[in-house]
């Protein structure tokens, strides 16, 4: 079964990295948004206390003594801070509830004797008692404390009580400072929501830059992996874009190791271990660029296919080592002397293939009696013995007419005839 593997290391580099900030990003959410919460009620807690205190002081201050109650004509009662009534008497809580926003309130016994607290008529709750709890906890028990969600006139409070003594050390009553839970929770939840908005802002970059990066990795990828593809089903000739090759990373050294790896396949497959010309598959290959340019443009071509002459001689005086040498001479001074001409191939044992470009039979011909008295002036030394050999050519003109395979075969039935008629030679 054929595996692609199409966008997994894309997924896996997204799971490696935007997962985590995600998941890292609402941890960090989850647990500053609840230790801000925290740290804000506590200062909550705080400033209703210092106030709570602050306003018993200014009533030792504003009225020394102890708090007593007294009968106030039939059935009425009032009470005294010191020999002043402050029952019915506002003044003090109400200015600091003026400038806190903080609700004030005075329990003598269980009873609320002073508040700023209004019931839904607008009426303060006077005359009314404490939740059981409260009282069990701060009157009876004598402790300050602290609720987020005393239920006072219907209403939830975040609040804060602490029991009233008098000089002797009896506890009177209690104070009460609060502020409505609703007020907190949105000012708590005002600066929790910036957090988040900072923290999806931030996730939002993080992950941003990490897709952006995971994209142009996982496109050089796959740029290298169209181009293996490529190179493995035999394209020998397909070229890596630029931006792989022009890396200094690891990528594009990948990317260049692949391409010399594309270079050496090619010489594997096109050229001929022993001479270093093209081999005769490429040589074919090769005659067909320049046949089908010229079916296409009409610019004319020549095929030539050369021969040894008496080259099994050399193997039988010399030796085979001798011969090879020969061959890796005569292939050096073909292909020196091809160049700017066309191609040369070696065809098979001692004979080559030569493909004239954008010349005519005549043209091709000349070069050849040039090529051939460089091979005859060429010698090859070998432990001290002097090789010298002719070669002879046939010569046709690329006539695009013709199939390819015929006019390989007249060029081969004219070196028939060169071979025939005195070797040494250019037939035509
Ligand atoms: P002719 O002039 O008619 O071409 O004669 P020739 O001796 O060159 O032709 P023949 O076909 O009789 O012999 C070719 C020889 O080339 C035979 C073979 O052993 C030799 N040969 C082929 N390939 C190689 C090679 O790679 N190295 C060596 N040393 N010899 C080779
Ligand atoms: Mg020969
Ligand atoms: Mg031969």
């Amino acid at each position: 079964m054929k595996k692609t593997g199409q966008g997994s290391i894309k997924l896996n580099f997204l799971e490696m990295t935007v997962f985590p900030i995600l998941v890292l990003g609402i941890i960090i959410v989850l647990f500053s948004s609840s230790m801000f919460s925290n740290s804000m009620e506590e200062e909550v807690e705080s400033g209703l206390k210092n106030l709570g205190l602050a306003v018993l002081n200014t009533y030792d201050v504003a009225y020394p003594g102890d708090y007593v109650m007294q009968l106030k004509g039939e059935k009425g009662i009032e009470i005294l801070k010191g020999d002043k009534i402050i029952s019915n008497n506002y003044n003090i809580i109400d200015k600091i509830k003026e400038k806190t926003g903080i609700d004030i309130t005075i329990f003598y016994q269980d009873t609320r004797i002073l508040t700023t607290i209004l019931d839904s008529e607008g009426n303060r709750i006077i005359a009314t008692a404490a939740h059981p709890m409260i009282l069990q906890e701060v009157y009876e028990e004598q402790k300050e404390c602290f609720y987020n969600n005393a239920a006072i006139g219907g209403i939830e409070y975040f609040a804060y009580y602490a029991p009233i003594y008098n000089a002797d050390g009896a506890c009177i009553g209690m104070i009460a400072a609060a502020k409505p839970a609703k007020k907190v929770t949105a000012m708590i939840s005002k600066s929790v929501f910036l957090i988040i908005v900072l923290a999806v802002i931030a996730m939002m970059v993080t992950s941003a830059i990490c897709i952006g990066f995971t994209n142009r990795i996982v496109e050089i990828i796959q740029e290298i992996k169209a181009f293996l593809s490529s190179v493995s089903s035999g394209n020998l000739t397909s070229k890596l874009d630029a931006k792989v090759l022009e890396r200094n990373d690891e990528f594009g050294e990948m990317g260049r190791s692949t391409v010399h790896m594309q270079k050496a396949l090619r010489v594997l497959i096109e050229q001929d271990t022993l001479t270093k010309l093209y081999n005769r598959r490429s040589g074919e290959n090769k005659m067909k660029t320049v046949y089908q340019r010229s079916q296409n443009t009409g610019v004319p071509f020549a095929v030539s296919i050369g021969d040894i002459d008496y080259f099994k001689k050399v193997n039988d005086t010399y030796g085979h080592e001798a011969g090879d040498a020969v061959l890796k001479n005569i292939a050096n001074i073909l292909n020196k002397n091809m160049q700017g001409r066309g191609y040369v191939a070696r065809w098979g044992g001692e004979e080559f293939l030569l493909v004239f470009e954008n010349a005519t039979q005549k043209v091709a011909r000349e070069a050849l009696l040039d090529i051939l008295n460089h091979i005859r002036s060429s010698e090859v030394t070998y432990e001290e013995e002097k090789i010298k050999v002719t070669m002879t050519f046939g010569v046709v003109p690329g006539d695009c007419t013709k199939e390819m395979k015929v006019l390989l075969k007249e060029a081969d039935d004219k070196l028939y005839w060169g071979k025939e008629n005195g070797r040494n030679q250019v037939a035509e």
